[in-house]
């Protein structure tokens, strides 16, 4: 058995490293090491082609906020599958699946969201924010106002658009980005970049950047600022409570429009249904995808507030769309999904029960010499890996300390995802109090390995 499994993740290794360019991949290094294959998955569990069982604390990308193989979102997908696969939301057209959860995503969004559009990812989500934005001001009149503000170190998709609004350097590098008219303020990260400031003064401090660029650029030219409420791919990055109310402060003073890109946040993640009610926003526009349909299907919408939605329906054609926008079967995947959510109390038991329960387990490694600190909301956490605790000096940037960490962690069978020497998780939101209590032993576990390999 060990041997036919063996040649069969030898035979695809080999194809795979013939044919297949992977996302975010150094080829070379991976020919060298040979593809990770995951060919199952069940609850909050994979297996890997040599039947490895691996708990998933990244729901996949973020996503898989169900766990595998619901059948609910199987029998939906399938049913839609036979009575319409595929057709489109142009040329005045919809289809019942795409109204109907348009009309239920209204009902589960804060502020005054009470409009739609759909897409077939997060990027997509973003390219429509910076046309949609720059769209809305010309209907008002004002088209100089063009000016995009991210932060450094947001990640916003791989599009054009979503990369330049991100604000990662090494994607920046790649292919002349970012694009004119988009410009980037430094993130609310305390541990990272405020090491020894009071924290709410800190928090302060990076909002009121965002006045100053506005100032800079002149108010006249700035549509809108764009955030996640909580830094995913940056490295699970929870501003101080003092960010988000000057932020806020800061667009309607200016009359910037607010941009939440919920991408990760949205579905429960928080333990809200999106981290806007969390942190009190009224955005003018939220993205959201990956957990809209638990990962199952491919799909991402951008909810578009009363006073945007306004200006669009009565400034014309809007030159935008995809052939994919609101998919059938994603949005009846997505339908399935929402309804098992309300009928098991998902986020009531994220905010109430297994949220808290998880942070506590967490912090309790901010114990381990290791670790530097620990932070998380809901089912979302991280932890800093340094060399001293005391001082909190990380380890020399070659050392790769979190690349370590995570090839461990997958050696015991987590998932656990290094961003830099920062290790973080997002495991599905129906994990239960024992998987969670495998998780955070099993990230004990690999902490204690990191330690042996980099202290010895
Ligand atoms: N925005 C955020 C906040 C994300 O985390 C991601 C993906 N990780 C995206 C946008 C891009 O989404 P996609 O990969 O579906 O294009």
């Amino acid at each position: 058995m060990a041997e036919q499994h063996g040649r069969s993740r030898s035979r695809l290794q080999a194809l795979d490293a013939a044919h297949h360019l992977h996302p975010f991949t150094d080829s070379q290094a991976l020919h060298q090491k040979g593809t990770r294959i995951i060919e199952k998955g069940e609850g909050v569990y994979l297996w890997d082609a040599d039947g490895n069982r691996i708990l998933d604390g990244m729901a996949g990308l973020w996503c898989v906020n169900l766990g595998y193989g619901r059948e609910e979102l199987i029998r939906a997908a399938e049913r839609q599958l036979r009575q319409l696969p595929y057709y489109n939301l142009f040329f005045q057209t919809t289809h019942p699946q795409a109204t109907e959860l348009a009309a239920t995503l209204a009902t589960l969004l804060p502020g005054d969201m009470q409009h739609l559009f759909f897409t077939g990812s997060g990027s997509e989500c973003n390219d429509t924010v910076v046309r949609m934005v720059r769209h809305y001001w010309a209907t008002q009149g004002r088209p100089e106002r063009k000016v995009i503000i991210s932060r450094h170190n947001a990640y916003h998709g791989s599009t054009l658009a979503g990369a330049a609004l991100g604000g990662m350097k090494p994607m920046h590098a790649q292919g002349g980005l970012p694009l004119p008219d988009i410009v980037h303020i430094d993130q609310p990260y305390h541990f990272g970049e405020g090491q020894g400031r009071d924290e709410h003064e800190f928090g302060l401090e990076r909002a009121r950047q965002l006045e100053r660029k506005i100032l800079e650029l002149g108010p006249e030219r700035v549509a809108a600022f764009i955030g996640e409420p909580i830094q995913g791919a940056g490295g699970v990055i929870i501003p101080p409570a003092s960010y988000w109310p000057e932020i806020k402060r800061i667009c309607r003073q200016y009359d910037i429009l607010l941009v939440v890109d919920e991408v990760i946040c949205g579905f429960g993640r928080t333990g809200h249904w999106f981290a806007s009610e969390y942190y009190d926003l009224q955005p003018d526009l939220l993205c959201m995808a990956k957990g809209i349909t638990s990962g199952y299907m491919p799909l991402g919408a951008v909810a578009v507030g009363g006073r945007v939605a306004a200006g669009l329906i009565g400034g014309g054609e809007f030159f935008h769309g995809f052939t994919y926008s609101g998919h059938p079967v994603a949005c009846a995947v997505a339908l399935a999904n929402i309804a098992v959510m309300q009928a098991e109390n998902i986020v009531e038991r994220v905010h109430t029960d297994t949220g808290p329960y998880l942070q506590r387990a967490w912090a309790s490694l901010g114990e381990h010499p290791l670790v530097g600190e620990t932070r998380g909301l809901g089912l979302v956490a991280a932890l800093e890996l340094v060399a001293d605790r005391q001082s909190k000096r990380r380890f020399a940037s070659g050392l790769g300390a979190g690349l370590v960490c995570r090839e461990h962690s997958f050696d015991l069978g987590l998932v656990m995802r290094a961003v830099g020497d920062t290790m973080i998780i997002s495991p599905p939101l129906v994990i239960t109090r024992a998987e969670i209590d495998e998780l955070v032993g099993k990230a004990r576990q690999a902490l204690d390995l990191t330690y042996q390999t980099l202290m010895n």
